[in-house]
């Protein structure tokens, strides 16, 4: 995907703060955070969103779960954390590359808005 603002970061052809690398999934820090940590967990495989991604790739899915638990452990979130994949404009999606919102480092209110 040419033009897919994640795939280019995947490539590392626009800088992140990359927190995690591996040979399918990097992690870096949203450019806006919602939380003292929020982490995007993105896998380097485009995918449109969470449900495209179980469907086509499962594998894929459960490699990103991996990636997000160590994620969680080296920002020192340990069990404690929000996991969010907006799915759709309606549920908020703006980047139409799949990606999980680690958030963490203070309460978190419910419902969300
Ligand atoms: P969503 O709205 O769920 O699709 O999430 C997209 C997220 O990407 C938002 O939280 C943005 O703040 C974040 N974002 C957009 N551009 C960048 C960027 N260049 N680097 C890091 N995070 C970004
Ligand atoms: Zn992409």
């Amino acid at each position: 995907m040419a033009d897919c603002l994640f795939c280019k970061i995947a490539r590392r052809e626009i800088p992140a703060a990359l927190v995690y690398e591996d040979e399918r999934v990097i992690a870096f820090n949203d450019i806006n955070p919602q939380a003292p940590t929020h982490v995007l967990v993105v896998p380097k495989e485009h995918h449109a969103n969470v449900a495209h991604l179980s469907a086509d790739a499962p594998e894929t899915l459960v490699q990103l779960f991996e990636s997000i638990r160590a994620v969680a452990d080296s920002e020192g979130l340990g069990d404690r954390f929000r996991l969010v994949f907006n799915t759709g404009p309606e549920a908020g999606q703006s980047v139409f590359h799949v990606h999980a919102h680690v958030l963490g480092g203070r309460p978190m209110g419910w419902p969300p808005g």
